[in-house]
């Protein structure tokens, strides 16, 4: 048994004072004290918040695009999201078109076991929707799979409406949820052209090539879909003032519209395109970095309860050799950016140091909601007896400065470079085996496939 200690632990009824114990990958015990017997190991978490280990809804680690593959993949990915104190990753297994749901998630599969740092499942990406597809979806909740994604822009990617609907209403019966990737793909193809046309070939087309209105006008598309569908829907990486308002008006109607930010639509912003030379590329993913009015409008959202989720989007491509594909045309910039290792760092910095989230509010954005939204609750997602021993303790004086140098992403940038931190994970379990401590990984890599 291993006992912690003299910690605050954040529980769904709010903090508490109590020590926890945890053996064979399970929580054990919760108790105001717990006394070591003999061969128990004790680490004393005094002055540390223990929070169940947080959840990233949202990554691409060891995709394949056309011309380039990320520079994550499940081992350094999942070893860096361990140091920063992210227990579980949901990555995105993507269907060839032509290709079934079965090999797409035997490669994943493939791409992760054995590999993982932290525990990881599989979100199932369906990219070419037909009656045989649409077979294969008992069998994927038979193998763990529950949610599942659909994209409504990238031509190799997207699905049109009347997929998306009966994709919606095949999931229906199952209880699946389906993220959806809202940008309007024939009004981005048109812009990119528009400002190719006009000459517009450097970082900074790429906001103006997928503004808000491109945003927001899917995410009302996918939320009448879901009316029609009568199922839930979940927007991913919200990103605008205009989309948020889209998710307001529908919750309105009752429709059950989830929504998903990422760190990088609240504490940056699209003044970053117009850095000197081809920095903006540094920046480049879809949707793009808003004004500071959209990112002002999803922080208050945040801090309203409106959002569900904050998830990362990692995708990461080195600056070198990779964003640089896209040096003389923005089009060929590979859309994505690293964030996998300091989204609880970044949120509790900007939320909760200040005093503008509670721990609960931040356990429940990066904790408890993906657990419930995804299938993994109260496994995890909860400090409770009989869950998984999925443990991040945090300790909140400390301080340290993202650098890309100092970074375990396998990357040569950081979006957040210089950014000063406050609170860092001090000690990370992950299914009970010491994975972390203070942003360096053990080398443990007890991540197992999760199920759900
Ligand atoms: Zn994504």
């Amino acid at each position: 048994m291993t006992i912690l200690q003299n910690g605050t632990l954040v529980l769904p009824e709010g903090p508490a004072r109590a020590d926890l114990a945890f053996d064979a990958g399970k929580i054990r015990a919760i108790a105001p004290s717990i006394a070591p017997k003999e061969g128990d190991s004790v680490r004393d978490v005094s002055g540390c918040l223990v929070f169940p280990g947080f959840i990233d809804g949202h990554t691409h680690l060891d995709m394949e695009s056309a011309v380039t593959v990320t520079a994550d993949d499940f081992a350094s990915g999942t070893r860096a999201a361990v140091c920063g104190g992210t227990t579980t990753v949901l990555d995105f297994a993507t269907q060839d078109r032509g290709g079934t749901l079965q090999q797409a998630l035997d490669a994943w599969h493939k791409k992760a076991d054995g590999k993982c740092s932290c525990n990881y499942g599989f979100h199932m990406a369906i990219t070419d929707w037909n009656e045989s597809v649409k077979a294969e979806l008992p069998a994927m909740f038979e193998q763990g799979v529950t949610s599942f994604k659909a994209y409504m822009a990238y031509d190799a990617l997207k699905l049109d409406d009347a997929a998306l609907l009966d994709v919606l209403c095949a999931l229906r019966p199952f209880g699946g949820i389906l993220g959806v990737h809202c940008e309007n793909g024939a009004l981005v193809n048109a812009l990119c052209a528009r400002e190719k046309a006009r000459g517009n070939l450097g970082p900074a087309a790429h906001p103006a090539s997928r503004p808000p209105e491109v945003e927001a006008e899917a995410v009302s598309r996918l939320c009448y879909l879901g009316k029609l569908a009568d199922a839930p829907v979940h927007v991913v990486h919200l990103s605008s003032a205009a989309g948020l308002a889209e998710v307001r008006k529908a919750r309105a109607q009752g429709v059950r519209v989830y929504a998903e930010t990422c760190p990088q639509y609240l504490v940056l912003d699209d003044s970053l395109y117009r850095l000197p030379g081809f920095e903006g590329a540094k920046y480049v993913m879809s949707p793009p970095l808003r004004s500071r009015a959209d990112r002002d409008a999803l922080r208050r959202a945040v801090e309203d309860g409106e959002i569900d989720t904050i998830s990362t989007d990692h995708c990461s491509y080195r600056f070198d050799g990779q964003k640089t594909i896209g040096l003389h045309d923005f089009t060929a910039i590979p859309n994505g950016g690293p964030g996998i290792e300091h989204r609880p760092e970044i949120i509790y910095t900007s939320f909760v140091h200040p005093g503008r989230l509670s721990p609960a509010a931040m356990c429940r954005l990066l904790a408890e909601n993906p657990a419930r939204l995804f299938g993994l609750y109260p496994r995890k997602g909860v400090l409770a007896a009989g869950s998984d021993a999925d443990i991040t303790v945090w300790d909140p004086a400390a301080t340290s400065v993202i650098t890309a140098k100092e970074q375990q992403q396998n990357v040569d940038y950081t979006p957040y470079e210089g950014f000063a931190l406050h609170g860092m994970p001090a000690a990370v379990y992950v299914n009970g085996v010491l994975a972390a401590e203070y942003g360096r990984p053990t080398g443990a890599v007890a991540g197992e496939y999760c199920k759900r």
